[in-house]
C-alpha cells in the first residue's frame, strides 16, 4: 500500500470506529448512583476518583488511600479503612458506596469451575466463570448483557443485546469472584495463586463495548490495586477489525480471535460479523496487532463442529492463514446447549486436525471443556435478562 492508500484506510477505520462507538452509546449502562444519591466508587478512573473526593473537600492524597482500600484490600465498608480518621470515614459513607454486583446464583462444577450469576443494580444479569488450574486460575468476564452478534454455535448469541456493562460492573465481576475465594488483599510481588488471570471471554463482544472494557482493564492493571499485568489478560473478539488496533495500542493485552472457519462462505454463516469484516481484513488486523510477539502470541480460537469445519483441508487452510504470524491455535470442542444446532467433532477428527496444525509448527492444544455440567463452558452462558423499551 502506498502512503495515500494507507491514509484513506486510516480515515475509513477512524470513521468506522466513531460509528461503532456512537452505536454502543445507545446501550449504555445506567449511571452508577444509588436511589439515595450516593455514588459508586468502583469503576472510576484514578482521576475521576480524585475529582469526586475533591468535590466533598478531600485532598488528593485521599484518593490514593481510598484506591488502596478498594482495590488492594478489597474493602467494601468505609469503617474498615483504618488509616482514615473516623469522621472522614463517616463523611465518605454519606456520599459514596463501594459496591459489588449481587451474586444471585453461585454454582460449582464437579471439576471445581465456579459460575456466578451476577445481578446489577437495575436487575439485569450476566454470568462470570472462575476456572481454577493447579497453581493459578482465570476469571472469565462478561462485557455485555447478551450480544448483538449471533454466532450460530453460541448460546449468548441467542440472547439479543440488552445493554453494555459499565466499568464498575466489569471490574465488579472480578472483585465479586475474588470475594468468593477470599483472595484479598491483592497479592503483591508474587502473582496471585487463585485469581491470577483474566479472560474477556464471557457474554458479549468486548470490542463493541470498548470504552467500558478499556476503563475496567486499566483499573485491574493498576499496580497499586489489583495489579494484574497485561500479560495475564486476554481479550477475545469475534473480529471487530477497526477496534483491534486501538485495543492493542492502548491496552496491550493478549489477543484471542474467534476464527472458527477458514473460508468466507462458511464464516459468513457461522460468525455473521464476517460479512462486514471478512477473513482477509481480520488477518491483516492480526498482522498489525501491536501487542503480539513471539513471546505473546495471538490465540486463534477454533471451535470443532462435526462435519462443518473439521476436515484436514480446513486444518491446512488454517495453517496457510496464520503462517508468518506469532500464533497459537486453541481447538475448542463444541459445547452443546439446550436447542443447539451442532454436534462436537469426533476425537479422531480433532486429533487429526490438531496434528496437522502442530506439524506446521504451531502449538495447537485441544481445550478440555470445563464446567459443562453447570453450563459454564465456552459459549454456554446466557441469562434471562431482556431489553426493556427505552
Ligand atoms: N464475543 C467474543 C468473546 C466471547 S469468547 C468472541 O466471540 O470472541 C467465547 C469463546 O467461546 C469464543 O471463541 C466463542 O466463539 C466460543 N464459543 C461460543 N460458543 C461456543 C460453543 N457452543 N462451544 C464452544 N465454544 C464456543
Ligand atoms: Fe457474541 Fe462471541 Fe457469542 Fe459470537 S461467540 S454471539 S460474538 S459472545
Amino acid at each position: 500500500m502506498n502512503a495515500i492508500d494507507r491514509a484513506v484506510v486510516a480515515d475509513l477505520t477512524e470513521a468506522e470506529r466513531t460509528r461503532i462507538l456512537a452505536k454502543t452509546a445507545r446501550f449504555a449502562p445506567p449511571p452508577a448512583v444509588l436511589a439515595d444519591g450516593r455514588r459508586e466508587l468502583v469503576g472510576l478512573s484514578r482521576d475521576e476518583l480524585a475529582a469526586v473526593l475533591a468535590d466533598v473537600g478531600e485532598a488528593a492524597f485521599r484518593a490514593k488511600q481510598v484506591w488502596h482500600w478498594i482495590y488492594h484490600q478489597g474493602a467494601t465498608d468505609f469503617t474498615k479503612m483504618s488509616t482514615i480518621a473516623k469522621p472522614t470515614q463517616a463523611k465518605l459513607a454519606e456520599h459514596f458506596v463501594i459496591g459489588r454486583p449481587e451474586a444471585a446464583v453461585v454454582q460449582t462444577s464437579t471439576d471445581n469451575t465456579r459460575k456466578f450469576l451476577f445481578r446489577f443494580r437495575d436487575g439485569q444479569e450476566a454470568e462470570t466463570v472462575y476456572i481454577p488450574e493447579e497453581d493459578r486460575g482465570a476469571v472469565c468476564i462478561s462485557s455485555q448483557v447478551g450480544c448483538t452478534l449471533s454466532c450460530r454455535f453460541c448460546h449468548t448469541g441467542t440472547q439479543t443485546l440488552v445493554r453494555n456493562l459499565g466499568a464498575a460492573e466489569i471490574v465488579g465481576q472480578f472483585m465479586g469472584a475474588r470475594d468468593s475465594y477470599g483472595e484479598w488483599p491483592s497479592p503483591r510481588g508474587e502473582s496471585p495463586r487463585l485469581l491470577s488471570n483474566i479472560v474477556l471471554m464471557g457474554m458479549g463482544e468486548p470490542l463493541y463495548n470498548y470504552e467500558n472494557v478499556a476503563k475496567a482493564m486499566r483499573i485491574v492493571m493498576d499496580g497499586e490495586g489489583i495489579g494484574i499485568s497485561r500479560r495475564r489478560i486476554t481479550l477475545s473478539t469475534s473480529g471487530v477489525v477497526p477496534m483491534m488496533d486501538r485495543a492493542g495500542e492502548e491496552l496491550g493485552v493478549n489477543l484471542a480471535v474467534s476464527l472458527h472457519a477458514v473460508r468466507d462462505d462458511l464464516r459468513d454463516e457461522i460468525v455473521p460479523l464476517n460479512r462486514k469484516y471478512p477473513i482477509k481484513d481480520l488477518m491483516a488486523a492480526c498482522r498489525r496487532y501491536p501487542a503480539a510477539s513471539n513471546a505473546r502470541r495471538i490465540t486463534f480460537e477454533y471451535i470443532m463442529l462435526k462435519g462443518i469445519n473439521d476436515t484436514p483441508e480446513d486444518a491446512r487452510e488454517l495453517v496457510r492463514l496464520i503462517t508468518g504470524l506469532p500464533a497459537k491455535v486453541n481447538l475448542i470442542p463444541f459445547n452443546p446447549w439446550p436447542g443447539s444446532p451442532y454436534e462436537t467433532s469426533t476425537s479422531a477428527a480433532i486429533n487429526k486436525f490438531s496434528n496437522i496444525v502442530m506439524d506446521a509448527g504451531f502449538s495447537s492444544p485441544v481445550r478440555a471443556p470445563r464446567g459443562r455440567d453447570i453450563l459454564a463452558a465456552c459459549g454456554q452462558l446466557r441469562t434471562e435478562s431482556q431489553r426493556t423499551r427505552a
